[in-house]
């Protein structure tokens, strides 16, 4: 049994109390929000309509979006999420413009058969995204009528959803001819249905919700029975969110127990980097299959789509249990797998897999459009609502990148401003903005491997040290332009991928795993030595790079998040000690 904080859940901040200010968070959640902004809007509503029998202008987005294609108006829901989450953060009024007119004319496709439903692999996955996408342009774009238009698309939907969760392969209909990969994913919808039946107080989103509890996948969980193994990675840690979310909406501790020890069995059989499931699937505890995978697995992460699942989940565990463990793997996750996913491009290539062979690329998923366009738009959103978290006595600072947060204390409304070159530097300041003095407690997340963090408050150096792998909690009168320094220390060590494999091991600084470059005359060594891999250096405190010379070559390393078009490795084999 994992025990959990029984407070209440740390309160998240809305979108727009988060402004991240220039870094490589923003890059990547501007570069999103031009894309969900330019995106053709007949092409969108193409399946709409087109599987409605209505006229369709234009043409078809392409790849699996397409009216008939792999996945038919699957990314629909997560772009108007999107939209509406950077209209929240921007309160750029053409973002906002776009949710409604797509909204208004998704409507006008709704046919109360389902029709667009008929003969469609993914009926639940693409009604879910749908919900998320509806519930957000009610509530983050004002849309008055994505309520309505969420009623009607449950009418629509609810007679091609299967009677309860149902595994990924059992989806498919009499007539339909999905035998070989049906793929609908039903046990993820009980999540919105939540915040459905929450916000319209409607019950019957709060039955669907029950309905489709996966407590065939939750019960073995909670009792500390691993049922990962052969299971779909990104869609089971997805569901995970539906049972912190049925925790948090009916009490129930199984729930939470599912959502915990899910994340425990997920967390040991993770890379070095956070990432989990080479080729999309969970493996055996102590099979040593996560080893064997960076031989023939170029498939090793489904990055912006785990991502996005792990960041939700993580997120209401932290809230959950206040424990950093849930904040660690969050960063982990972020600098070393989507941080670095590449650019979706105008034309929907985007980046799909992460790649930890030991000769690796970036590369584009073949296939236009894929699942994980519709989750990089979302998730580079959502950075802004996973960086602090509040309570009624305080701030919890749990990412630390350059923002700007504002946040209401008691009647009070504070502003906290955080200036860092983290994880490229351990130095994090930050500057408070309170009106008069008013009391309450900072609490800084120091990440398990920080021994010897230390905190400065106006330049005063605060007792006792700090221990790793807790929230460092600062309670004082704060007044306006009081400065807090923290100093994370980014110590070099070595992680071996499993336990069957001690000798392959990934150099990591920090939060952050350092990647092999892998030169042209790159050879495959054989005597590498974990010495060797400690000594890599910075020749700068600001260079991107770290190097270590040895007597015939020198090896470079660099972060996930600077490798473009280079060669890399994850894992080094490394002599045994
Ligand atoms: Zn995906």
């Amino acid at each position: 049994m994992i025990t959990a904080a029984a407070a209440e859940p740390l309160r998240q901040l809305g979108y727009g109390q988060v402004q991240l200010a220039a870094g490589p968070l923003q890059r990547q959640a501007r570069e999103n929000h031009r894309l969900v902004l330019a995106l053709d809007e007949n092409a969108l509503l193409r399946p709409f309509r087109m599987r409605s029998g209505l006229a369709a202008p234009g043409h078809d987005l392409g790849g699996w979006y397409d009216t008939y294609g792999f996945a038919p108006g699957a990314n629909f829901g997560q772009w108007i999420s999107a939209l509406s989450r950077y209209y929240a953060i921007t309160g750029d009024v053409p973002t906002q413009d776009k949710v409604h007119r797509l909204v208004r004319a998704y409507a006008a496709t709704l046919e109360s058969d389902g029709r667009f439903y008929q003969n469609n692999r993914f009926p639940a996955y693409t009604y879910d995204k749908l919900v998320g996408g509806l519930l957000d342009a009610r509530l983050l774009a004002h849309d008055a009528a994505a309520l309505s238009m969420l009623e009607r698309t449950t009418q629509a939907a609810v007679a091609y959803l299967p009677p309860h969760a149902v595994a990924r392969n059992e989806h498919s209909k009499p007539g339909e001819d999905f035998s070989k990969h049906a793929w609908d994913e039903s046990y993820t919808l009980p999540e919105n249905q939540f915040f459905a039946w929450h916000l319209t107080g409607d019950d019957r989103h709060c039955v669907l919700a029950r309905r489709f509890l996966y407590d065939d996948f939750f019960s073995p969980l909670a009792n500390g029975d691993n049922v990962l193994p052969g299971k779909h990675a990104y869609s089971h840690v997805n569901a995970l969110s539906s049972a912190a979310q049925a925790y948090l909406s009916l009490g129930s501790p199984m729930y939470q127990q599912a959502a915990l020890q899910g994340f425990a069995m997920i967390d040991a059989q993770s890379y070095a980097t956070g990432g989990w499931g080479p080729d999309e699937h969970f493996i055996v505890p102590g099979s040593g299959a996560l080893g064997a995978s960076l031989t023939d697995v170029r498939n090793s992460f489904e990055t912006p789509c785990g991502a996005y699942a792990h960041f939700k989940l993580t997120r209401y565990l932290l809230r959950i249990t206040r424990d950093t463990r849930y904040g660690d793997s969050m960063e982990r996750v972020l600098y070393n797998t989507v941080l670095g996913a590449l650019p979706i491009q105008s034309d929907g290539r985007a980046f799909y897999y992460s790649d930890y062979t030991r000769n690796a690329k970036k590369r584009f998923y073949p296939d236009h459009w894929p699942c994980c366009s519709g989750t990089l738009p979302m998730i580079a959103a959502d950075y802004a609502i996973s960086t602090c978290f509040t309570d009624p006595n305080g701030i919890y600072v749990n990412l630390y990148v350059p923002a700007q947060v504002t946040w209401r204390q008691g009647n009070a409304m504070c502003c906290l401003s955080i200036k860092t070159d983290y994880p490229y530097a351990g130095a994090i300041a930050l500057t408070m903005q309170v009106p008069g003095g008013l009391t309450f407690t900072v609490n800084l997340r120091i990440p398990a491997w920080a021994a010897g963090a230390s905190v400065r408050v106006n330049g005063r150096r605060e007792t006792p040290t700090l221990e790793p792998g807790t929230f460092a909690a600062i309670q004082r009168e704060w007044r306006s332009g009081d400065l807090v320094e923290l100093e994370l220390p980014l110590p070099l060590r070595l992680q071996s991928v499993d336990a069957a494999h001690p000798d392959t091991v990934a150099l990591l600084a920090g939060p952050l795993v350092l990647m092999r470059v892998l030169d042209e005359d790159w050879t495959n060594d054989s005597t590498l030595t974990r010495t060797a891999l400690r000594s890599a250096q910075r020749f700068s405190s600001d260079a991107h790079d770290w190097q270590a010379k040895l007597v015939d070559k020198t090896l470079k390393w660099r972060p996930f998040v600077d490798i473009i078009e280079e060669s890399y490795s994850v894992y080094q084999d490394v002599l045994p000690v």
